[in-house]
């Protein structure tokens, strides 16, 4: 190894999608010494161990962070505190311990409580993923041109902040701090609204009685398709995300009901100039999003269909 690692031990506790496409970009990099990898189930655990993707390998959460530089949760979100409250006695003093929860408040009141003096908590969020999980689901590449938001709090140690802002990046990310409560409602919005818009489309779209299943299969290209990539994810970490970013998430869906009913009262009305009006501002937001950067303009995102 060439490079300096920036950790000689990192912890990885949970190695499913996120996990595991940590392993593989900082043993790509070089960016750690060692890894030691930690998940809930045997199974799990057996499939990292074939592929490779640590150097230790620990039944429990609290073995594989015993002499770690840095821990990061990589379980779902609903787990930090039972994880935060079972590393803790074994955490080294001066150990980074982060996560890459899709909801920040909640992961901080979780886990922080339970950190030792001397351990410095920062919370993360890699803004990028996609709709398979588990240890086989990972690519170095996830993070690259992608955003990771750190949310410190005002107490945060600054070379901690420094070194963790330096891993993100060596990962490939850009990196950019925010408030954790703002955090949650940003990503209500861009993320998990969405999110739960597709489970809804695609369970209406299962339970009608007049369209049959095979059509709703058979005319899917008609916009339903990208619905399911989407309504494919995880649902424990769906639940969790839902359930531990509730505020946030019942706010913008409670804008969002409000503006559906407006354009279906548009529509009810044949107020066309409304709708167009509608339809013509968003129109710019996939450009935009283009030029930023963050998407290519290709069909479909430029993604592969689910199971390709
Ligand atoms: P994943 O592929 O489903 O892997 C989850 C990992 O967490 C597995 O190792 C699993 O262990 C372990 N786990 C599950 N429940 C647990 C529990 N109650 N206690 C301890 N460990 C548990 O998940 P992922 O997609 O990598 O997501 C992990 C985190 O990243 C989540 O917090 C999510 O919000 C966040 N995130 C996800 C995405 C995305 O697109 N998927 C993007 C950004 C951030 P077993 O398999 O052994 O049960």
């Amino acid at each position: 190894m060439s490079k300096k690692p920036i950790f000689e031990k990192l912890a990885l506790i949970g190695i499913g999608l996120i996990g595991s496409s940590i392993s593989h970009v900082v043993r790509r990099e070089g960016l750690v010494g060692s890894i030691s990898v930690s998940s809930r189930s045997e199974k799990t655990l057996t499939r990292a161990k074939e592929l490779g993707l640590g150097d230790e390998y620990a039944a429990s959460a609290a073995d594989a962070v015993k002499d770690a530089d840095c821990v990061i949760h990589c379980a779902p979100v609903g787990a930090g505190a039972a994880i935060a409250e079972a590393i803790a006695p074994e955490l080294k003093p001066g150990a980074i311990v982060t996560d890459v929860g899709s909801v920040k408040a909640s992961v901080i009141a979780q886990m922080k409580p339970h950190m030792p003096k001397g351990v410095h908590f920062i919370a993360g969020h890699p803004v990028a993923g996609t709709e398979y999980s588990g240890p086989d689901a990972g690519f170095a590449s996830l993070f690259e041109n992608r955003w990771t938001i750190l949310t410190p709090e005002d107490d945060v140690d600054r070379d901690a902040l420094a070194t963790l802002t330096k891993f993100w990046q060596a990962c490939g990310a850009n990196v950019e701090t925010m408030d954790a409560t703002h955090h949650d409602l940003v990503l209500a919005v861009t993320s998990h609204i969405p999110q739960l818009i597709s489970y809804n489309i695609v369970d209406t779209a299962a339970n009608l009685e007049t369209v049959t299943q095979s059509e709703v299969m058979k005319y899917s290209a008609g916009g339903f398709r990208d619905f399911t990539r989407l309504a494919a994810s995880d649902p424990t970490m769906w639940r969790d995300v839902c359930l531990h970013n509730k505020s946030a998430v019942l706010e913008i869906l409670g804008r969002f009901s409000e503006d559906l009913t407006a354009m279906q009262r548009a529509i009810r009305w044949g107020d066309g100039d409304a709708l167009f009006e509608i339809f013509t501002r968003t129109r710019h937001i996939r450009k935009d999003i283009i030029a930023v950067g963050q998407e290519i303009d290709a069909p479909n995102f430029g993604r592969d269909e689910p199971g390709e």
